[in-house]
């Protein structure tokens, strides 16, 4: 966590300084702010943190877990205002894919073409397109889900060809690192292999870079990121 937002106090403060942080890293990367999409990851965070984080302007909103995501959205039921999103950003069974569908307005993590299969036959059942974003393991973390960089090339025409299914860019979650220059590298890879994708596949328009989470948003949009998934510097520490 960062010095500077362990120090800020309430919700309202750390939002006010995570939005801050982004305007400053877009400007320094002469990137307009409004092309950065904040994501609250409230994973572990209650039901009544996310309904005062929604008084404070926050729309979006990441879980990793289907069913926590479900019983949160069914706790708020009709006090959560209509415009808010959840993105699921961490890795998704497909035995929960059916509900994962009816609550997510985006899958983030969708990390192999059997998983996009499944949300391309669920989608064409409910008559809604399914919006993704692919997973790309860019370090190679044996521990980590996701299409490694050589092998997302191979299986992308496969995906693309799949019917209701809207693939609107990659996704990553970088190592660990003490310092967030270590992890540069890793988005600027991401960036690059979408705009190789773009350029090398005919009707390929992958727009949007899910990179940076607390430890290293601000690099991430220097990077090019144009959704942010952040978590601890808004909700405090994770106990769980
Ligand atoms: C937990 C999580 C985040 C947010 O991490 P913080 O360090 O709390 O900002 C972002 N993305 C994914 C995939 C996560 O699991």
């Amino acid at each position: 966590m960062h010095l500077e937002t362990a120090r800020l106090s309430t919700l309202a403060e750390r939002i006010e300084w995570v939005r801050q942080t982004i305007a400053n890293a877009a400007r320094r990367a002469g990137r307009n702010p409004d092309d950065v999409t904040l994501v609250a990851v409230s994973k572990t965070v209650s039901a009544e943190q996310i309904l005062a984080a929604t008084e404070l302007g926050i729309h979006h909103f990441g879980e990793n877990r289907v069913q926590e995501a479900e019983k949160k959205i069914i706790a708020l039921a009709d006090r959560l205002p209509s415009d808010v999103t959840w993105h699921l950003v961490g890795h998704l069974q497909s035995n929960k894919a059916r509900t994962a569908m009816a609550i997510f307005a985006m899958i983030e993590s969708v990390d192999s073409l059997r998983l996009a299969t499944v949300l391309s036959r669920l989608a064409v059942e409910r008559g809604t397109p399914a919006s993704i974003l692919l997973e790309v393991n860019v370090a190679g973390e044996a521990s980590k889900f996701g299409f490694t960089p050589t092998a997302l090339p191979n299986v992308l025409p496969a995906i693309l060809s799949l019917p209701m299914l809207e693939v609107r860019g990659l996704m990553t979650v970088a190592p660990a690192a003490d310092n967030p220059e270590e992890v540069r590298p890793v988005f600027r890879h991401l960036r690059e292999l979408r705009n190789a994708l773009n350029t090398s596949l005919p009707n390929v328009h992958l727009r949007e870079l899910s990179m940076g989470m607390t430890n290293d948003f601000p690099v991430a949009i220097e990077e090019g990121a144009t959704i942010v998934r952040v978590g601890r510097a808004i909700f405090g520490e994770r106990s769980a």
